[in-house]
């Protein structure tokens, strides 16, 4: 991943390029302000104009979920506006651009480069708990007859290892990673837990069979880096959200 600065923002791009593929995980500057976080608030026209004149896409091309922590897939065929409710969102379409909203949780993005797909996941603890990102996987080879070692996947800014504390009930829904488990949980003296959440979705996505090399990660942790993106854990309520997207053209 390569980090771009710009005078008054910046964003992460992934060092893999294919023509008429855009990825961008945008900074904070360019996020939804404090006091809209709630997952359900469709950003304002103003914010999404800011991005329109910074990035090659239109306001109309926008889609954005309504974010729940589920592990719905949404599969989007037609350019109507809507604003569906879930937590992945896949696409054939062109001029379609999938956003994500986080503060802390793993921005996710994937395309497939034979069949011209797209798709973006919402993963945070729960979503991750319930393999968010193999179920989209799943359902590109099942609409569109993607094969998983064709995938790329773009995973973004987020919390990381260093500064995700979870406690036992968290830990407890990743058995289904057996032996593997230990690698991602760094237990501490009061029992609680470092959680590495965007190691377990490149795990996830490698278990789905998607290859290692094709799995590009940013190491940016949203907690460490005040100056590039809002965090849940750190700001509270006074965290907006960092916005991400994938589009073809
Ligand atoms: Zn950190």
């Amino acid at each position: 991943m390569e980090l771009i600065k710009k005078p008054d923002y910046c964003y992460i791009k992934p060092s893999t390029h294919f023509d008429g593929l855009e990825v961008y995980f945008l900074s904070k500057h360019l996020g939804i302000d404090s006091g809209n976080l709630e997952f359900d608030s469709y950003p304002s026209l103003k914010a999404l104009q800011k991005i329109s004149s910074y990035f090659p896409i239109n306001t109309k091309e926008m889609v954005f979920l309504k974010q729940i922590h589920g592990d719905e897939v949404i599969n989007k065929t037609n350019k109507k506006k809507s604003y569906p409710s879930g937590d992945a969102i896949i696409t054939p379409l062109k001029h379609i651009g999938l956003f994500l909203k986080t503060a802390d949780c793993v921005p996710i993005f994937l395309f497939d480069p034979i069949n011209k797909i797209i798709g973006a996941v919402h993963a945070g603890w729960r979503g991750t708990s319930l393999k968010i990102l193999k179920k989209a996987i799943q359902k590109m080879e099942h609409y569109y007859k993607t094969k998983p070692e064709d995938i790329y996947i773009f995973i973004g800014p987020s919390i990381g290892a260093c500064c995700y504390q979870v406690k036992e009930d968290v830990y407890n829904h990743f058995s289904f990673l057996g032996k593997e488990r230990q690698n991602f949980f760094a237990r501490r003296k009061d029992r609680s837990y470092m959680m590495d959440l965007r190691g377990i979705n490149a795990y996830i996505g490698e278990k789905a069979g998607v290859l290692t090399d094709h799995i590009e990660i940013s190491e940016l942790c949203t907690f460490c880096n005040p100056e590039f993106f809002y965090s849940y854990r750190r700001d509270k309520e006074k965290a907006g959200s960092n916005l991400s997207f994938i589009m073809m053209k």
